[in-house]
């Protein structure tokens, strides 16, 4: 019984975690938070995955070159155009 609590909570953290890179990603959040609590490796796989759209909080993209920054950043990190001021 101990046992399947230690595995759950094991698996537990890298769902947490590959389901919040996930979301920031604007991608399947459930899929993402499975796969990263079976394979951990998938954490990685989506932490260097591009996001599929704006997401507010986590990424936007360029308006000029059209590639993703995140969402903090004023001027884009690849052709340093000036961000519209962020609307939250
Ligand atoms: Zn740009």
């Amino acid at each position: 019984m101990t046992g399947y609590i230690v595995l759950g909570l094991v698996m537990l953290l890298p769902a947490i975690l590959g389901g919040k890179l996930a979301r920031n990603r604007g991608r399947n959040i459930v899929l993402w938070a499975l796969l990263s609590a079976l394979f951990p490796i998938f954490i990685m796989v989506i932490y260097f995955e591009k996001p599929v759209r704006d997401v507010p909080g986590g990424f936007r993209r360029c308006p000029s070159c059209r590639e993703f920054n995140p969402w903090k950043v004023t001027h884009c990190k690849y052709c340093t155009a000036e961000f519209p001021v962020s609307p939250l």
